[in-house]
């Protein structure tokens, strides 16, 4: 089979990307090659993929066992039969991997430096046929890397002491001529082919701050990312830091979790777990955390202060987006961060154990590191271009991806589009968030929005040709100008400011410097949020099949690989394998599953626009009894006389079956009453914290007095439950004829 039907068929991807095809045809060459490529640009099937075409095993050494994991994870999943060899296997787990390895039921084994001066695994290699050694983060091997490594420094003896040189392959993230010198010089590769490819990566964006208050600004962002139920790193330079962090937000009702190397190896284990396995969503962390990280749907990585160099940054902020999905990467800046950088490569120079001139060689190495760091933060260039000539490539002055760029757009006259989103909210009746006011000003066909009759108004639509991102920052300026107020609270909405008036009238103009929407095209290219119902229905069922094999979600599919399905929405097993990501394996594992639960969601919405479907969700079965059971209620009704305190459903059912006296089981008639609820729009379900559904409250709740309030239980787990008033309880009691109708005749 040839190199491109490899990747398609365990892979799934249609084509290679840069560099990727270069390196593996130097590879089955049999010419040593090093790869350097920036984090995410897919520098493992550059090696994964020789290795399934080259006689005998390919041996993988890599720093993490994490890494090794995850890794050997995704290739099983594609029907590659992998192992790794490193300190977390059992005696009995890691002979049995020996025994597999002898017999030739590998084609790839990871194991990390430190294995390689076993005695068993020496005997090992001796005995099987090593098609290729492969050096994953490769710049652990030189001391100007920024995670040096010294058993690194073993390979090249190990590789000699084979039976025959195998091929020699090396990959790093790391650019600087200087480390890939001494990768070159310390792993005695022989006239290798050296590839370094484009170390742009378009789908980030790139953002620096100055925040006065930088929590404040950080639970901004973070809230904007958890409306979206996006998942991201943020990274902060010191222990305390990541505490405080993380305990704020975690106060602040965020999914959060820790990591840092002053936590347990136990605690750090189920942190980061909970993190991969998207059981919570923001993992708050120091530089400790990432290497090795392979979660792909990372949509955003924050800085919370400044990292030490370029290389580090860069690396850590290209966690973000690893699966090409549009991504941002901010950093928080302030001087202070300056200052702790400088105390810290002090301090480091002062407890080193390094000869004198080494010492203070790399000191002013980490100095001058750190000013460039601090450049990348103060200078007013591109950012993006910016990284891209440090790692010595050519960038244009303007990459139209980041925050400079797109800051330096001219002033304009915004009075348009502002009393357009200032009369929506108005419209609205300023009961709304942000993100329905996008909504309804960009016309979106969303079920929620017609529920309430928010397609009606007259707003809506009447922005459609802007993206939210526009909207969104026209309505951050006119917050920031006190035009439009935003309300504290778990739900924040936006209601207006008295001095707005002037700007709907027209006494006063809106100037303000919004860019253009660049982004837009990229942002359009994203698939994410075209379907987010059958999104969301994909992703329920990954998560279960996630659950039954106990991997990561996106070691099933990524969610690139999702988004793809919503747009080729495949029924047959060859449109399947047409979704970028979809191998032979993960047809046959997956294929059935995945194209029954589109085929069902298709049918039930043939049109593009998916309609709202009237069915409620449990319907109570036909039959003669329930109607006489209801029959009974209604007529008992009368004798019900509502609470004056707010009750919990359960509460307001039992009360209504004691007054009535009917012959109708307390689950039954709660159900009816909830279907009726939604199917007139005074609930409707959405997402729990637990990844399911819950009953909601919509535009519609108020009108007869339902509401929502949070709890927390004793667990300290805090949930959102719906409440009834007295006036509620009376409408639902008087409702009983047509919720017994609906829940009978439907
Ligand atoms: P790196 O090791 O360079 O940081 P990975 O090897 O983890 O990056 O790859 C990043 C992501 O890109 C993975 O989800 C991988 O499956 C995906 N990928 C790699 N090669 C391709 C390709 N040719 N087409 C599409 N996606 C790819
Ligand atoms: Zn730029």
């Amino acid at each position: 089979m040839r190199h491109n039907e490899i990747l398609k068929q365990y892979f799934g991807y249609e084509s290679f990307r840069e560099g990727q095809e270069e390196l593996v045809n130097s590879i089955l060459s049999g010419r040593d090659t090093l790869g350097v490529m920036p984090t995410g640009a897919g520098k493992s099937v550059c090696y994964q993929v020789p290795a399934l075409m080259m006689e005998g095993i390919a041996i993988v050494i890599s720093p993490l066992i994490s890494l090794m994991q995850d890794q050997v994870g995704a290739l099983v999943q594609s029907g590659i039969r992998a192992a790794y060899i490193n300190s977390s296997l059992t005696m009995n787990q890691l002979y049995a991997v020996i025994r597999n390895a002898e017999a030739g039921v590998y084609k790839i084994i990871y194991v990390a430096p430190e294995r390689l001066d076993s005695e068993i695994f020496l005997n090992l290699a001796r005995k099987i046929k090593i098609s290729m050694i492969t050096v994953d983060e490769a710049h652990c091997i030189s001391q100007w890397g920024q995670d040096f490594r010294p058993s690194y420094l073993n390979i090249p003896k190990f590789a000699a002491e084979l039976p025959e040189r195998p091929v020699m392959t090396a990959f790093t993230a790391t650019a600087t001529q200087r480390v890939r010198e001494d990768i070159i010089r310390l792993l005695e590769l022989h006239d290798p082919f050296s590839l370094v490819t484009g170390f742009d990566r378009k789908n980030l964006y790139f953002e620096v701050r100055r925040p006065s208050d930088k929590s404040a600004d950080l639970k901004r962002l973070i809230t904007a990312y958890d409306k979206d139920g996006r998942s991201g790193i943020v990274y902060c330079s010191t222990r305390k830091a990541v505490e405080e962090v993380c305990d704020k937000l975690t106060q602040g009702g965020f999914s959060a979790t820790r990591y840092h190397a002053g936590l347990s190896e136990e605690e750090r284990r189920v942190n980061q777990e909970d993190f991969i396995f998207d059981r919570k969503r923001i993992m708050v962390a120091t530089n400790a955390f990432g290497m090795g990280i392979d979660k792909s749907n990372v949509t955003f990585v924050i800085h919370y202060n400044m990292p030490k160099d370029v290389e580090s940054y860069y690396q850590e902020a290209g966690r973000a987006g690893r699966d090409g999905s549009p991504s941002d990467c901010i950093l928080l800046y302030s001087g202070r961060d300056v200052v702790t950088g400088e105390y810290l490569i002090n301090k480091s120079y002062e407890e080193s154990e390094l000869p004198p001139e080494i010492a203070e060689e790399t000191r002013r190495r980490d100095l001058k590191r750190l000013r460039d760091m601090t450049f990348y933060c103060t200078c007013g260039d591109c950012l993006r271009g910016y990284i891209l000539r440090y790692f010595g490539e050519k960038a244009p002055m303007e990459c139209g991806c980041c925050s400079v760029c797109c800051s330096d757009s001219e002033e304009t006259d915004i009075t348009v589009e502002s009393q357009k989103i200032l009369s929506c909210i108005f419209r609205a009746g300023q009961r709304f968030g942000v993100k329905t006011i996008c909504d309804i000003l960009r016309g979106s066909g969303s079920e929620q929005l017609s529920r309430r009759g928010l397609d009606k108004i007259s707003t809506y639509g009447i922005m459609q040709d802007a993206s939210e991102k526009r909207i969104r920052r026209i309505e951050e300026r006119l917050e920031t100008m006190g035009y439009i107020i935003r309300t504290e609270g778990d739900y924040p909405v936006l209601k207006l400011d008295n001095s707005s008036l002037e700007v709907l009238r027209g006494n006063v103009s809106v100037k303000a410097r919004i860019p253009e929407d660049e982004v837009k095209k990229k942002k359009e290219t994203l698939v994410y949020a075209r379907d987010p119902k059958l999104m969301d229905i994909l992703k329920k069922l990954r998560q279960k099949k996630a659950a039954v094999q106990s991997v990561p979600a996106y070691v099933i599919f990524t969610d690139a690989s999702l988004a793809d399905m919503c747009e080729k929405r495949p029924v047959t097993p060859e449109e399947f394998l047409n979704v970028s990501g979809v191998g032979d394996v993960k047809l046959e594992r997956y294929g059935a599953d995945f194209i029954q639960a589109i085929k069902y969601y298709c049918d039930g919405n043939p049109s593009e626009e998916p309609t709202v479907s009237k069915a409620p969700v449990n319907r109570m079965k036909t039959s003669a009894d329930r109607k006489k059971a209801f029959a009974e209620l209604e007529k008992g009704i009368a004798d019900f006389s509502p609470s004056e305190e707010n009750v919990h459903i359960t509460a307001l059912i039992s009360g209504i079956i004691a007054a009535a006296g009917a012959n109708v089981s307390a689950a039954n008639l709660r159900t009816a009453v909830f279907e009726w609820l939604i199917s007139e729009g005074y609930l409707e379900l959405c997402p729990d914290n637990e990844g399911g559904t819950r009953k909601g409250i919509t535009a519609r709740s108020a009108e007869i007095g339902i509401f929502e309030e949070e709890v927390t239980a004793s667990s300290g787990k805090k949930y959102t439950r719906v409440l009834y008033s007295t006036q509620a309880q009376r409408f639902i009691a008087d409702n009983m004829g047509n919720i017994g109708k609906f829940a009978g005749h439907l």
